[in-house]
C-alpha cells in the first residue's frame, strides 16, 4: 500500500553551472545575445523535468527548422528591459511543431529578474523552475511555491539561525529519501525540523522491535507496521504542515519507480545495499540532482572486546561524481550485478549476516552523522561546497577524528562521466 498525496504537475529545467556560468558571463558582458542547446527529457506523471548539458553562445541561433523533429533545446536570451518581445522571438526561431523549447529571458538590467517559457505544441505555458546544478544550488523562479505562511512562532528560533532566504528554500525544497530505518528516520525528523517543505520515503520493511531504539520518534504502536508508512505517520505529527509522500515497495517496483522519477532538490540513500545506493548515483546524474549518501558502522575493536569504533560517512555527490569512483562501493561489481539482475534472482556470493559486517547500531551516531549531512548540504545551498566526503572516525578509546575533502568523478567513470 503506498500512501500518496497529490503534487502538482510541474516542468523544471536543470542546467549544469559548468555551461551555465560562462554563457552567462558572455551574456551579460555583451558579448553575445544568446545560449543555446540541447535538451534531454525525462518524464514523469503530469510533468517534464528538462536537462541541459551543454550551451552554446552566439549572435543567433540555429533554429528548430535546422534541428531534428524530436528535438528538445532551450535559448536563453539577455534583453534591455521592454524591449523584447516574446512572440517575436519565437517566431524567429522557428521550433517544430514536434519540439519543445525553453525560453529563458534575462533582463541586462535586472538580471536576477528572468522570464521562464515553455513552448510545447504550439502555445506558451510558463516553466516552474530553472535550477542550475552545482555550489550553490541556483534557482530562479517563476512564481513563489510557498502557499502558506509558516508558523512564524514555532519556527522563528530555525529561521532567525539560518536565515530568511535560506530558510525559505528549503520551505519549497523536496528531498526523497531512499531507506527510513536508522539513519533515514533520523534526517527524517532533522529536516522536518529545519524546515523543508516535502519529503518523500521509500522503504519496503517492517518495522520490528530490534530497530524500534534506533529510530527515536516512532512509537511502540508503530510495532508491525511498514517502516515508511510509520515514520510518514509520526513526521505529519510532528510536523503538519510538512507534505509526505510515502512508497512501501522494494526499490525496483513499479511504485517505487514512480515515486523516485518525481524530481526533487536532493536524493539521499540511508542503505546498507550498495545496489539501490548505485541505482540512486545514476537516477541522481542523470536528472542533475545532488545525491547525498550516509552510512555508519559499528565495529568492535579486535584488541578489546566489548569496546566498539564508531565510524561514519558523509558523502555529499554532485552529478560528475558518484558513489562507483569516489568510493563507497564494498563490491562494485556485485552491486552492478544485483543492479542489472532481474528481479528474485539469487544472490551472488554467500549471504553476509548482519553482525558479520558491524556489530550492532547506535542511534547516537545515526543523528550524528545525519546532523553532519543536514549541515553539509546547507553548504551547498550556500555555495560554500561542491562534492564533498565527510568521515567521523572514533576509534576505541582515541579521540574522535573528523576527515573531509572535496571530491570529483573520474573521466572514465560509467555512471557519472559525460563528455561535457
Ligand atoms: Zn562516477
Amino acid at each position: 500500500m503506498c500512501a500518496v498525496i497529490t503534487e502538482r504537475a510541474t516542468c523544471r529545467l536543470r542546467i549544469r553551472r559548468s555551461a551555465w556560468e560562462p554563457a552567462l558571463r558572455r551574456l551579460l558582458g555583451r558579448g553575445s545575445n544568446f545560449a543555446f542547446g540541447s535538451l534531454r527529457r525525462e518524464a514523469f506523471p503530469g510533468g517534464w523535468l528538462f536537462l541541459a548539458d551543454q550551451l552554446e553562445v552566439g549572435d543567433t541561433v540555429r533554429g528548430g527548422d535546422r534541428r531534428s523533429p524530436q528535438e528538445d533545446w532551450c535559448v536563453v536570451a539577455v534583453t534591455n528591459a521592454e524591449s523584447l518581445q516574446i512572440e517575436r522571438l519565437i517566431s524567429g526561431l522557428l521550433p517544430r511543431a514536434s519540439q519543445t523549447l525553453v525560453l529563458l529571458i534575462l533582463d541586462r538590467q535586472v538580471p536576477e529578474t528572468c522570464q521562464m517559457l515553455l513552448w510545447h505544441a504550439g502555445t506558451l505555458q510558463p516553466l516552474d523552475a530553472c535550477e542550475i546544478v552545482g555550489s550553490g544550488m541556483l534557482r530562479l523562479e517563476q512564481h513563489n511555491e510557498v502557499d502558506s505562511l509558516p508558523d512564524e512562532r514555532r519556527s522563528s528560533r530555525t529561521r532567525g539561525a539560518m536565515g530568511a532566504q535560506l530558510h525559505d528554500r528549503l520551505r519549497s525544497a523536496t528531498v526523497t529519501i531512499v531507506g527510513t530505518g536508522r539513519s533515514g528516520s533520523q534526517l527524517s525528523f532533522l529536516l522536518a525540523a529545519a524546515g523543508v517543505g516535502r519529503l518523500r520515503l521509500l522503504d519496503a520493511d517492517t518495522l520490528l522491535p530490534e530497530n524500534l531504539d534506533g529510530m527515536p520518534g516512532l512509537t511502540v504502536d508503530d510495532l508491525g507496521q511498514r517502516k515508511a508508512s510509520a515514520l510518514a505517520h509520526r513526521l505529519m505529527c510532528f510536523a503538519p504542515n510538512l507534505l509526505v509522500t510515502c512508497c512501501e515497495h522494494p526499490a525496483n517496483s513499479e511504485p517505487a519507480r514512480q515515486l523516485l522519477q518525481r524530481p526533487c532538490d536532493l536524493l539521499v540513500t540511508t542503505v546498507d545495499n550498495d545496489a539501490a545506493r548505485l541505482c540512486i548515483s545514476l537516477l541522481a546524474n542523470r536528472t542533475l540532482t545532488p545525491h547525498l549518501d550516509i552510512g555508519t558502522l559499528v565495529r568492535q575493536a579486535d584488541s578489546s572486546p566489548g569496546r566498539a569504533g564508531l565510524f561514519a560517512d558523509i558523502r555529499l555527490l554532485l552529478p560528475g561524481s558518484c558513489v562507483a569512483c569516489v568510493g563507497g562501493l564494498a563490491d562494485p561489481d556485485a552491486a552492478w550485478y544485483e543492479l542489472n539482475a532481474p528481479p528474485g534472482s539469487l544472490q551472488r556470493g554467500e549471504p553476509v549476516s548482519w553482525s558479520a559486517q558491524r556489530s550492532g547500531s547506535l542511534a547516537h551516531l545515526n543523528t550524528l552523522a545525519c546532523s553532519i549531512a543536514v549541515e553539509i548540504w546547507l553548504q551547498l545551498l550556500r555555495g560554500e561546497i561542491d562534492s564533498w566526503w565527510q568521515r567521523l572516525t572514533w576509534p576505541t578509546g582515541a579521540p574522535l577524528q573528523i576527515t573531509s575533502s572535496a571530491v570529483q568523478g573520474t573521466n572514465n567513470c560509467p555512471v557519472c562521466h559525460t563528455t561535457n
